[in-house]
């Protein structure tokens, strides 16, 4: 059984030199029969032991079942993001190679007066690239890249934030370098105090904050990465700690261009002129990213739409009888596709970046 096997499956004999474990891990630091954990959570623990075959200190008092879910839910593998494939942006990703990268790729050049932030904020309007440049910072320097959304927190954790919290940071301790991107993070680190406020979202703030308190002051390679579109929510204590702000602005026309075209080459569908493309891109003045690619996507039905109008049946259709994607096909897209960032919105974001923003 497995009781009388270490977690790398190497038998470990029943008595030890001190005598007070068997080497199970997995029942000792869950403190209930080994019974009680599965098979799936058995695997995931025994990836995070060490070469001892033990679990690090950070993750022994945690209850396996959380241990699993920020292994497996959170935990991305492999974010499959480039810089290349983010369009616009070279303030921020000149910005983010300095100050994230570098010392990601370098800890001994970055300590002393080099050492870098540990918290980095980028704000702006949604669907703008933040998740991208986090996935990429994590693919660029080679480090685990860990994704949770703050509201998901309160809302699907309720009660249990605070140990979820403590679980990733811990995993991730274990897992360096290591990129904790905190998607929505005003839900988390708001400074409303309003009567609604719980006793336990108060306590899920400071665990939070203490995490990286924690982080901040040691040795440890964990960058945190908040997002946010309502920085203007955070409060004085969360921007301490959040010490680099970068503003990631709608895309400029040449973005929106390079959107466009990337996404349609990349199914063979790209076949427009300048003209067209300048024509599309004037239009979508206010579109974010992630509005173009909604753009691009209803556009590419087009020639579908058409060729299976002409009696050619869906399941018989060739990918030669479509044509290319073009002009008509993007300006019907855009009566179905509106932008989803209103320019008020942006005003808020300029002033809060001209007050807290990182310029240079
Ligand atoms: P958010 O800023 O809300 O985190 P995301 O990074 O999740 O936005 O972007 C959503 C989607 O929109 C991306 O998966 C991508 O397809 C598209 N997108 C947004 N910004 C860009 C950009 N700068 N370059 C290329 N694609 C983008």
């Amino acid at each position: 059984g497995f009781s009388r096997r270490g977690v790398r499956g190497n038998f470990i004999p029943p008595i030890r030199s001190n005598g007070n474990n068997a080497g199970n891990v997995t029942s000792r630091i869950a403190g209930k029969g080994e019974d009680a954990i599965d098979d799936s959570t058995k695997r995931c623990l025994e990836l995070l032991c060490g070469p001892d075959g033990e679990l690090p200190e950070k993750l022994r008092n945690l209850e396996p079942r959380l241990i699993e879910h920020v292994s497996n839910e959170i935990m991305d593998r492999d974010p499959n993001v480039r810089w290349d494939d983010i369009a616009g942006l070279e303030h921020a990703k000149k910005c983010v190679t300095e100050m994230v990268i570098w010392p990601l790729l370098r800890p001994d050049i970055f300590k002393g007066c080099r050492s870098p932030g540990r918290g980095l904020l980028l704000f702006g309007p949604p669907g703008t690239g933040k998740t991208m440049i986090g996935k990429a910072i994590a693919g660029e320097a080679k480090a685990t890249f860990f994704y949770i959304s703050a509201s998901s927190l309160t809302s699907k954790w309720i009660g249990e934030g605070e140990k979820l919290v403590r679980a990733l940071f811990g995993v991730a301790s274990c897992r360096q370098p290591a990129v904790i991107f905190v998607d929505e993070i005003d839900s988390l680190l708001s400074q409303r105090k309003s009567e609604g406020e719980h006793e336990s979202s108060r306590r899920l703030k400071t665990q939070f904050l203490i995490e990286m308190e924690g982080f901040d002051t040691g040795n440890e390679q964990i960058l945190l990465i908040g997002a946010t579109n309502r920085p203007q929510e955070l409060d004085e204590a969360a921007r301490r700690r959040l010490t680099k702000r970068l503003y990631i602005p709608l895309p400029t026309s040449e973005a929106r261009a390079w959107i466009i075209k990337n996404l349609l080459e990349k199914d063979g569908l790209f076949n427009l002129s300048d003209e067209d493309t300048d024509t599309i891109c004037k239009i979508t003045e206010g579109y974010s990213g992630s509005d173009m690619q909604n753009l691009v996507k209803d556009a590419s039905m087009g020639p579908l739409r058409e060729a299976l109008k002409q009696g050619i049946e869906i399941t018989k259709l060739k990918k030669e009888d479509m044509r290319a994607v073009n002009l008509q096909d993007f300006e019907k897209a855009l009566q179905e596709v509106r932008p989803s960032v209103s320019l008020n919105e942006l005003g808020t974001y300029e002033k809060w970046n001209q007050q807290f923003g990182s310029l240079s």
